[in-house]
């Protein structure tokens, strides 16, 4: 079943526990401790990790990463977070689920999530009031025109330009007797270390509305949809709320700020945690209540995207920069940053550093400048853009955070000295294997060989012919899997064997 995107965690064979408990597998997490703390729960309730009680009272599994590794260890009670666990939390857990008592009565501090913001620019010091963007909106073309000029590139990974895919959106014409376009949010943050959107949700919410509805106007849209990640199921009912109260301040709805023609709502759609679900078009696919497997492309999703009518999907960070532009002009937003990449970015920190959470920087800051803000110390690597982006050595420590440098969508996980490398990359290759949709043969075998390497290589079996397949393995997913989830799968296995061959080394029988 594994493998199967979002169908494993909703039709697991087995029945679920009425107490249901997901553990962070994410490796800043395990580095928390979250491994033993997990097998000290399994213990004390006679339970094996990935199993439901005989009497369906409690189960207890991993989730690839819950997207607070800021406050870990951490994990999911009926998808309700509980951060910061100790050993004393575990027993206290433990016996409120062996006396069946309803969550509702749980201890409140123990659902306590902290927003965890260490550094402010642009975006999230912004002085901005609901309504301020829409209250500026010229025509749909000038707005455009001001998006385009802002120099705005996607903060999900890519780095398209907002501008020239609202464009292209706009000039895209629907289709059948229901044609519409439509405005899409892609809030499936699974990339493992990135929690900068469950902060903006949680916390900068109307900006991200009011950027999608700056979105709907521009390509003429009258619906957008959120797609939430299911680990955020908790993020629903406050963003339900925002949504209200904006309906009642009249910036959704009917005839928006009393403009007639102005019409947009927005509605909040959950993901079943599938990583795969990140991907646009796969994205696509779960909202219209399939399978999440990436499309072919072309078409793409500007001309034939939800229900096969012109979508504009876009991240949430990008949402909120948007709504910024249309309020301040584009020569406000273009000032910050570098030429070719404009305004900031919101980096999610975490792993060996005293400081970790949220830090927004204009684009060009070094990453050295960044290890010195989270006070990190004897950094050996950082995982930049998490376990599909770039491992990065000491000797790096010099490039930048930007579009013509390292791009990322804003994980920055931190290893010290004591770390071993090869580990960290093994815990990459598995969340591959759990993740891989299956839909093609390179990317569903060749994650299972990578990982099935690294295991043989860890139990001190491997030799010059495991390395040697691994490469192989690794130039196969790149070339020949369907989507950038396999393209990229192999990323970290082969940076950590280019940069920190040792670790590597001390575990192969290599014969002289
Ligand atoms: Fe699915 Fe293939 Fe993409 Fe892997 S590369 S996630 S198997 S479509």
């Amino acid at each position: 079943v594994e493998g199967v995107a979002g169908f494993y965690h909703f039709f697991h064979t087995e029945p679920l526990g009425r107490y249901r408990v997901l553990w962070s597998d994410n490796i800043t997490d395990r580095m928390a401790g979250n491994a033993d703390l997990m097998a000290r729960m399994c213990k004390k309730l006679w339970l094996k990790p990935g199993r439901v009680s005989e009497d369906g009272l409690v189960s207890v599994d991993t989730t690839s990463c819950t997207g607070l590794c800021d406050q870990g260890p951490a994990l999911l009670v009926n998808y309700r977070p509980i951060t910061r666990m100790t050993a004393q939390r575990v027993d206290q857990i433990v016996e409120l689920i062996r006396h069946k008592t309803p969550l509702a009565e749980w201890p409140a501090e123990f659902f306590k999530v902290e927003d965890n913001i260490r550094r402010k620019d642009a975006l999230l010091g912004a002085d901005f009031a609901p309504g301020d963007a829409l209250k500026a909106l010229k025509s749909p073309q000038e707005v455009l025109d001001s998006v385009k000029e802002s120099g705005l590139r996607g903060r999900g990974g890519a780095g398209f330009s907002t501008g020239q895919k609202w464009d292209f959106c706009r000039a895209a014409v629907g289709t059948g007797p229901h044609a519409a376009h439509y405005v899409v949010c892609n809030a499936d943050e699974g990339e493992p270390g990135t929690f900068k959107d469950r902060v903006l949700l949680a916390s900068y919410a109307g900006l991200v509305f009011e950027g999608m509805t700056v979105s709907g106007y521009v390509i003429g849209a009258r619906k957008g949809i959120v797609y939430l990640r299911g680990e955020y199921r908790y993020l629903l009912e406050p963003l339900n709320a925002v949504l209200e109260k904006r309906r009642a301040a009249k910036l959704l709805g009917k005839s928006i700020l009393g403009r007639t023609g102005f019409d947009f709502d927005i509605e909040v759609h959950l993901g079943a945690g599938a990583y795969v679900c990140g991907e646009e078009t796969a994205l696509l696919e779960s909202l219209e209540g399939k399978r999440g497997v990436p499309r072919k492309r072309p078409p793409f999703p500007v001309t034939a995207g939800y229900l096969g009518q012109p979508t504009a999907v876009n991240n949430v960070e990008t949402l909120a920069s948007a709504a910024l532009i249309a309020a301040k002009g584009a020569a406000w937003y273009k000032s910050i940053g570098t030429p070719k990449s404009a305004g900031t970015k919101i980096l999610s920190i975490s792993g060996d550093c005293e400081r970790p959470g949220i830090y927004e920087y204009p684009y060009g800051v070094k990453v050295s400048q960044v290890l010195a803000d989270c006070g990190a110390r004897d950094t050996q690597a950082c995982q930049i853009a998490g376990a599909s982006g770039l491992c990065v050595a000491p000797n790096e420590f010099g490039r930048r955070i930007a579009f013509e440098d390292i791009p990322t969508g804003g994980s920055f996980m931190i290893f010290d000295n004591t770390r071993d490398m090869f580990q960290v990359a093994r815990n990459f290759a598995h969340f591959f294997v759990h993740e891989s949709c299956g839909f093609c043969t390179p990317c569903r075998v060749g994650t299972t060989l990578l990982a099935n390497a690294m295991d043989k290589i860890d139990e001190g079996h491997g030799g010059e012919y495991d390395i040697n397949d691994i490469w192989r393995v690794i130039r196969t997913l790149k070339t020949a899997s369907h989507c950038g989830l396999g393209q990229t799968a192999g990323n970290a296995v082969a940076d950590t064997l280019q940069k920190f061959r040792p670790s590597y080394e001390l575990r192969l029988n290599v014969r002289d």
